[in-house]
């Protein structure tokens, strides 16, 4: 039995996670929304008097809003979509009889309006640009959404439903890349002060075939991806717990985003990984919170 296994085991024997037969998608305990709950408590304090707009949306998107901002482009891999039967008497019996004899009954499904976020931040850019030019302040967002990726694993880090807490910041690039830094350092000196050690490194998303591979050299060449990374699963690989990600205008150009003197908007945004950020805390200070440093439930819980 490989390292990551065992974690995944001892994680669902504590109960701290659910098993619910697929690889990637768990319940969580009582105790581990608690971590989730501080956690979070705790990034309203570092980012708290920023006075970010606050925005919650649920897990799934607008479709048509989502085929125009290029997922499928870049990550078709990874995306989910939301399919309904939308028959009449006789289809439902087919599909009764199909299901009945074990045939695909999902091949009849057709594709709602809705698919499922991809990033906490994608049902946000066109949302900002139908309110017209940004104020001469610049946009500074809050957002924390379930969000889905088809990741299927057996790394309890990797899986295909979680939450992304994100803040989205719009400007100039001065701005936005002084806003990105920010994060950077508090991201450091939080996961101190709840006693884990990180790295930042430059990063890449994992855009889809050959031509991704451009997009990957692209994106490192430029420093456009940072992550925070964090021994998790594994310390030659740690998982990457936070990102700050610098889109230039490409967001601005794509959904119209454009500042008060009408240039186009420059946007970054901060992702925070809460379930990794959970594992982590277990992982490192133990499965019974009670066990913890005095000094990490202090940060957590005063
Ligand atoms: P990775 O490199 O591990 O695939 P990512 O770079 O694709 O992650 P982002 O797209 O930057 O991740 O998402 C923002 C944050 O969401 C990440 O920093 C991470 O903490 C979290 N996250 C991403 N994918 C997953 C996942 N499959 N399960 C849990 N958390 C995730
Ligand atoms: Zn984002
Ligand atoms: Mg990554």
């Amino acid at each position: 039995m490989d390292m990551q296994t065992s974690f995944l085991d001892r994680l669902f024997e504590s109960g701290l996670l659910i098993d619910t037969g697929v690889d990637g998608l768990y319940g969580r305990s009582g105790q581990f929304e608690d971590v989730i709950t501080a956690f979070e408590r705790l990034i309203d304090t570092f980012g708290g008097a920023d006075g970010a707009e606050a925005m919650r949306f649920p897990p799934g998107m607008n479709r048509a809003l989502f085929e125009k901002s290029g997922y499928m482009k870049s990550f078709p891999q990874l995306a989910g979509t939301v399919h309904s039967f939308c028959g009449s008497d006789l289809d439902h019996m087919s599909l009764l009889q199909c299901m009945e004899v074990g045939d695909d009954w999902t091949k009849d499904q057709k594709a709602t309006d809705i698919v499922l976020t991809p990033a906490a931040c994608y049902p946000l850019y066109p949302t900002v640009a139908k309110r017209g030019n940004l104020p001469k302040t610049g946009g500074l967002f809050d957002l924390q959404s379930y969000c889905f990726r088809h990741e299927p694993s057996k790394d309890p880090a990797r899986q295909q439903l979680f939450r992304m807490r994100e803040y989205v910041c719009m400007g100039t690039e001065q701005h936005v890349t002084d806003f990105r830094q920010r994060w950077m350092d508090r991201g450091v000196e939080m996961m101190k002060q709840v006693g884990l050690d990180v790295t930042i490194d430059v990063a890449n998303d994992p855009f889809f075939g050959r031509a991704g591979k451009m997009m990957v050299n692209n994106q490192r060449d430029q420093n456009l991806k940072f992550e925070l990374l964090i021994p998790i699963t594994s310390t030659v690989n740690p998982t990457a717990c936070m990102s700050f990600n610098y889109h230039q205008d490409s967001f601005g150009l794509k959904w119209g985003l454009n500042l008060e003197d009408g240039s186009v908007a420059h946007t970054a945004c901060v992702g925070f990984g809460l379930e990794r950020i959970a594992l982590a805390l277990f992982y490192h200070h133990g499965l019974d919170v009670k066990e913890w440093p005095a000094s990490v439930r202090k940060t957590l819980w005063g």
